[in-house]
């Protein structure tokens, strides 16, 4: 059972210092992103989440592998998956992807990312804004010039925050028993979920099997035991999420959202680690900019909101496959996986949906995007976006 490190009612003080020049609020991937992109900057920066770093999964935990070395987390890398294998009821495939997934090890992540931070980090439930633009929490009113919402989909800084089921959500779960495999398994089947996919990652002794809806009005718990009966393996150690499958503002009313807040989680596959880490890279980069006098805040936000934007038809691309999928008789869309199984086209479509937030970006400086001088191809593409 997870040990819960949330502090107990009686902790709940004041936080001593409750204001910084700047304040992220959620400390998963998107936040602490933002507050590694700021080391070194001399701000006093404030990192707050409702639990301890790390303390709560809610994602298979599988990224590109690439990405996990960019951001110098490959210490907390599980198992390496160069493979995928899709199924249907009418049959499998395999593709070699051009570069791997690997599974990782939550809190050894977020250990790893906070260790190159040098932000402060506060135990506190954010409840939303507070009187003249300030944070309220529960250990009382944060405040800061720059603000950074990275709390998931809830979007609990903003006046409209989603309600499940009647917004743009899906809906997630599974079961992390012991077990094993080599590839990232799908399983495309509507016995299991009308509008959706079920997945198997291995993690070095682990199994993380789980269901995705797009539907979120379409209940996934009785699926996901059924695909560990499929798979006999015990539907042992739940968790599960929504997460967003459009994109929203990143910017509004002076707050910065990154990651699943501001619906940076990409609509098809629900892949939303990488895309909170770039975007909260993008977003620490404006921040940076304000704190060095570069730029006014209100610069940066507009700055970042069309860098956000920017990548819109990506998002639209993947949403408009989400829709069409659950669509195309089984027995076609089988003929399309395995016509798209040619080494080629996988090397192609796989080489550019990792473009759309290639691992290139963590290295690339501000300077270089201002000067053009970025590398050709995706990381050049996303940072002209950046550009005034
Ligand atoms: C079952 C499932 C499996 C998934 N598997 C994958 C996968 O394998 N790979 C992948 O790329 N994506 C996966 N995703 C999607 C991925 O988990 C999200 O896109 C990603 O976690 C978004 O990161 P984030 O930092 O924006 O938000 P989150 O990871 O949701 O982090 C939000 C943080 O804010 C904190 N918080 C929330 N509310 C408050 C509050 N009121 N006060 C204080 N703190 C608060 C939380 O404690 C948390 O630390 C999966 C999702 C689900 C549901």
């Amino acid at each position: 059972m997870t040990k819960r490190a949330t502090l107990p009612r009686a902790q709940r003080t004041r936080i001593d210092r409750p204001r910084a020049d700047v304040l992220i609020c959620g400390a998963s991937f998107a936040g602490l992103a933002v507050a590694r992109e700021l080391t070194g900057s001399g701000a006093d920066v404030l990192l707050v989440d409702r639990y301890e770093i790390g303390e709560r999964q809610t994602s298979a935990c599988a990224a590109p592998t690439p990405w996990l070395h960019a951001i110098g987390v490959q210490g907390s890398i599980c198992q390496e998956i160069p493979c995928m294998s899709f199924h249907t009821p009418h049959g499998s495939v395999r593709y070699r992807l051009p570069w791997s997934w690997s599974s990782f090890d939550y809190p050894e992540l977020c250990r790893l990312l906070f260790e190159q931070c040098d932000a402060r980090f506060e135990i506190a439930k954010v409840q939303g804004r507070g009187p003249g633009g300030t944070v309220s929490s529960d250990r009382g009113d944060l405040d800061a010039e720059l603000i950074v919402d990275a709390l998931g989909w809830r979007r609990v800084l903003a006046a409209d925050g989603y309600q499940p089921p009647d917004s743009p959500l899906s809906r997630g779960l599974e079961v992390h028993p012991p077990g094993g495999g080599s590839d990232l398994d799908v399983w495309i089947d509507r016995s299991l979920v009308r509008f959706g996919y079920s997945w198997s990652v291995p993690a070095e002794g682990e199994q993380r099997v789980g269901v995705g809806s797009y539907e979120p009005r379409h209940h996934v718990k009785d699926a996901t035991v059924e695909l560990a009966g499929r798979l006999d393996v015990p539907a042992v150690a739940y968790q599960g999420n929504w997460f967003p499958h459009r994109l929203r503002q990143a910017a509004e009313d002076g707050v910065f959202y990154a990651g699943d807040s501001a619906g940076h989680c990409f609509p098809l596959s629900g892949e939303g680690i990488r895309t909170a880490f770039y975007f909260g890279i993008a977003c620490g980069r404006e921040l940076r900019a304000v704190i060095g006098g570069e730029q006014e805040r209100e610069q940066a936000l507009r700055r970042y909101a069309r860098f956000s934007a920017g990548h819109a038809r990506a998002f639209g691309l993947a949403l408009a496959l989400q829709r069409l999928i659950p669509a195309l008789p089984p027995r076609l869309l089988t003929l399309a996986l395995r016509a798209f199984g040619r080494q080629p086209l996988i090397d192609r479509s796989f080489g550019w949906y990792l473009d759309q937030a290639h691992p290139s970006f963590v290295r690339a400086t501000a300077d270089q995007a201002a000067t053009g001088a970025a590398e050709a191809g995706a990381c050049g593409q996303a940072l002209s976006h950046s550009l005034p």
